[in-house]
């Protein structure tokens, strides 16, 4: 199974990318953790993201495209996986199905958790903790693991800009999912357990 999941900020992406992994055994892959923690890490990559990441704003595309290429040929893929928070524009949407037609893949859904502006607002700045700060560590290494539950860009400065993004440059995906009949809309402002169910019900895997 492949899967893309889409939201904005607080949608509860990484909370479902996570459980439906278990669920499948499948692997997790989350854009925001790989480049958490190669700003930690101080990577190359990390040093690239880090002006982007820090100020709410989005890693240019050809970096990020890049990057998942290379994951994506990892053998760990080769059972399926969830992408959490990639892509995030249209331009990477349409490099991840250029990459799959490469590997004579298909993506099976994207799943979108809707959450009114508000909730992505309370919901991520409710995760800020100022006194928290401190990066993850390197032994935080599977892209799975959630890197550290405070982030900088859970600001509520930077909060908004992240929701701004969203709109801007993630829903038109939905259109582009949506045109392919594969997008798949989730109520994401419910109970963590509720969202879970609703979207095994969706993809047929509830028993
Ligand atoms: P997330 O944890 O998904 O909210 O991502 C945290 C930050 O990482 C975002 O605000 C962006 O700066 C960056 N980021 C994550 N995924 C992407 C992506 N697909 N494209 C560009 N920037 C990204």
């Amino acid at each position: 199974m492949r899967l893309v999941i889409l939201g904005g900020p607080g949608s509860g992406k990484s909370t479902q990318a996570r459980q439906l992994c278990r669920h499948l055994g499948i692997v997790e892959i989350s854009s925001g953790n790989i480049l958490r923690r190669a700003i930690a890490s101080q990577t190359d990559l990390g040093h690239k993201a880090q002006p982007y990441v820090e100020k709410g704003e989005l890693v240019p595309d050809e970096i990020l495209i890049e990057f998942m290429r290379q994951r994506l040929l990892q053998p760990d893929t080769a059972k399926g996986w969830v992408l959490e928070g990639y892509p995030r524009t249209a331009f990477q949407a349409e490099e991840l199905d250029f990459l799959l037609e490469d590997l004579n893949q298909q993506l099976n859904w994207a799943i979108y958790l809707t959450v009114p502006e508000s909730v992505m607002m309370t919901r991520s700045v409710a995760r800020y903790v100022p006194s928290e700060q401190t990066p993850p560590t390197q032994n935080q290494a599977q892209d799975s693991t959630p890197s550290t539950k405070s982030r900088l860009d859970d600001h509520p400065k930077i909060v908004p800009r992240r929701i701004e993004l969203f709109y801007e440059r993630t829903v038109p995906i939905l259109e582009y999912y949506g045109y392919r009949q594969k997008l798949l809309t989730i109520n994401g402002d419910q109970p963590p357990e509720q969202v879970q169910q609703n979207i095994l019900h969706k993809l047929e895997l509830d028993d």
